[in-house]
């Protein structure tokens, strides 16, 4: 997203995306941006949320005729109701035939798995969203942790170890500020081999990952339609066929008498096209925001060196972690001037100014822990805003 008042031209030079690869026109590109003093917005935090995107918008909008309620038996009813299953199957074919149970996003998802599957206690890892982290303690009974590397991929040794009482094994796909990718595979085998179940928050995967191949191995899993180009406050819990999920919500039969009240039809239309276009666009997806992060992280680390560190080594390609060493003030609000839009972690706790409990899991030190940001791009992302950033992170970094 740019709102330059001319689109941005860097003495000519501007190079289509596939021309990455290019080093002199890199080059060429860091000098030129060096000297570029249009203002530029730029937007970097699509995993904090992505624009709604147009096909979404047209879908939810002509859902919006069939208003009548979904439950109702008689023909306008039962036309919400068709499209409501039109997109609860769309949904579960993109999951691998799973159940679909709609909520009102990631966080309503989060806490109904962690609370609602399985039986006894529970094993999760310290690097959970705080949708997971937080309502542990409410399902009742003991929490137990797994490790995580400095890297930041949680452990799977728990297999050997972990008490027979535990039922639920909670460990997401992908995390939400570094973006280590897990292995669902040997987690899932490590908590089935002791009996219990493996729910997933996949709301940062969903952008890059297969959810079929996920399916396989775990029994449930949490998304967002606003991280795809959905609505807000739209979500899911998939959950494996014959696995048991208990009821959220009282007072209707709503989502197999397990979540009352009357449905959201243009949020779950959103949501399922988000899904459908984000499965059908995934390669290109990678692609696209590998090259842009690489392009990034290299113009960064070819000024900056020893003075960053790049955070996570098996990574989503759309997220870029950056601890800065020596920055003495805080760079968000600097780069926040310059135009430039990131975050310091996870978007819903982002006024708590507090160090990351994410890299706290992986070791560094509490200073460490302050100086991450989050960049994070999305299918708009351009070259050029990609440069225009790195340019403005240099920037921020040379008086300090
Ligand atoms: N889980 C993860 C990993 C997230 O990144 C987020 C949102 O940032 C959520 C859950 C919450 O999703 P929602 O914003 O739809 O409640």
């Amino acid at each position: 997203m740019s709102n330059a008042r001319e689109p941005p031209r860097f003495f000519g030079f501007s190079a289509p995306h596939g021309a990455i690869g290019d080093f002199h026109g890199v080059l060429i590109d860091i000098l030129a941006a060096k000297f570029y003093n249009e203002r530029m917005n730029v937007y970097l935090d699509y995993a904090a949320s992505a624009p709604l995107r147009r096909e979404v918008l047209d879908e939810m909008l002509s859902s919006a005729e069939l208003f009548a309620n979904p439950d109702s038996l008689h023909a306008p009813g039962r036309l919400a109701a068709a499209a409501l299953l039109a997109a609860r199957d769309k949904i579960s074919a993109l999951t691998g035939g799973a159940d679909v149970y709609f909520t009102a996003g990631g966080t309503e998802a989060d806490n109904w798995a962690v609370r609602c599957l399985g039986e006894g206690d529970i094993l999760l890892s310290p690097i959970e969203h705080a949708a997971v982290l937080e309502s542990a303690p409410l399902r009742g009974g003991e929490q137990f942790f797994a490790a995580v590397d400095g890297d930041g991929i949680v452990s799977a040794d728990f297999e050997h170890t972990m008490p027979e009482s535990v039922g639920l094994v909670a460990v997401m796909g992908a995390n939400n500020e570094v973006g280590s990718l897990q292995p669902l595979e040997e987690l899932a085998r490590a908590a089935h081999a002791r009996g219990a179940l493996l729910f997933s928050d996949c709301v940062q995967a969903a952008c890059s990952q297969n959810l079929r191949e996920i399916m396989r191995h775990a029994d449930a899993i949490s998304l967002s339609a606003h991280k795809l180009g959905g609505p807000k406050g739209a979500g899911a819990l998939v959950v494996k066929k014959g696995v048991k999920l208990r009821p959220l919500i009282a007072g209707g039969e709503q989502e197999r008498g397990k979540r009352g009240g009357t449905a959201n039809l243009a949020a779950a239309v959103g949501m399922a096209k988000a899904l459908e276009l984000a499965d059908a666009e995934r390669a290109a997806f990678c692609r696209l925001t590998k090259a842009l992060r690489d392009l990034f992280e290299d113009a960064l680390l070819r000024s900056l060196g020893g003075r960053i560190a790049i955070d996570g080594a098996n990574r989503v390609p759309n997220i870029s972690h950056v601890t800065f060493a020596g920055a003495s003030s805080p760079l968000l609000p600097l780069l926040d001037l310059k135009g430039v839009y990131a975050s310091g972690g996870a978007a819903c706790s982002a006024h708590a100014a507090r160090p990351s409990h994410v890299l706290l899991a992986m070791g560094r030190s509490a200073e460490e822990a302050e100086r991450g940001v989050r960049f994070s791009f999305g299918m708009q992302t351009t070259r050029e805003e990609v440069l225009f950033a790195a340019r403005a992170v240099i920037d921020c970094m040379q008086p300090l």
